[in-house]
């Protein structure tokens, strides 16, 4: 019966991945076992060793196995500006845009009063530590356009024209619908809307 019980544990543990429903856990798990071993044992050992190796970088909060994530250590990009998002899948979307070429700074979430994360739960110290470093002129906040992404803009402008305030403090804008998540937006409007980033007043 161990077997039955290691098919169940691999479909209950595919059916965590987001967008993963019961009926499509079951297709893979059988998928994987059946005709296809040789995919899931590569699948498992890289999923091990990204689990050991995969931390957070320390100056962005983006995901990496070296010391310091690829686009922190870049030497071809500008240490002026920098960009917040909300998760490292938005970092995706501006980074396909080819509208970005500063460095980048993730919240790893938004304010979200309802769901219990407040200032204290996002990495905001962490944020104005970096805004401080001398070099940063310029701070474009690109969080979503939904109401929590937006309170989650206010926060960050209050803070930082409180702690950095001869930093520039912008914010993506035009072509961005409210209401829209950055991930899930076309890359040619998230490109539009970096470029037509606006001053972000603090009212
Ligand atoms: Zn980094």
């Amino acid at each position: 019966m161990a077997s039955v019980s290691s098919i169940e544990e691999l479909i209950d543990s595919l059916r965590q991945l987001p967008g993963i429903g019961p009926k499509a856990a079951q297709r893979m798990a059988y998928q994987l076992l059946t005709s296809d071993k040789e995919t899931a044992s590569r699948l498992g050992n890289a999923l091990l060793n990204a689990v050991k190796n995969v931390k957070r970088c320390p100056r962005c909060n983006n995901l990496t196995d070296k010391d310091v994530c690829k686009y922190c250590s870049s030497i071809h990009r500008d240490d002026s500006l920098l960009c917040v998002v909300e998760t490292v899948a938005d970092m995706m979307v501006i980074e396909q845009s080819l509208s970005w070429n500063g460095r980048y700074f993730i919240l790893m979430g938004r304010l979200s009063p309802l769901n219990g994360i407040g200032p204290n739960e996002l990495e905001l110290g962490h944020l104005i530590d970096r805004a401080s470093e001398p070099e940063v002129k310029e701070v474009v906040i690109a969080t979503s356009f939904t109401a929590e992404g937006e309170a989650t803009a206010l926060a960050i402008t209050e803070l930082l024209a409180k702690h950095t305030p001869h930093v520039k403090v912008t914010r993506i804008a035009k072509g961005i619908p409210a209401g829209a998540e950055l991930e899930y937006t076309d890359v040619n409007t998230v490109a539009q809307a970096m470029l037509n980033r606006r001053i972000r007043e603090n009212n």
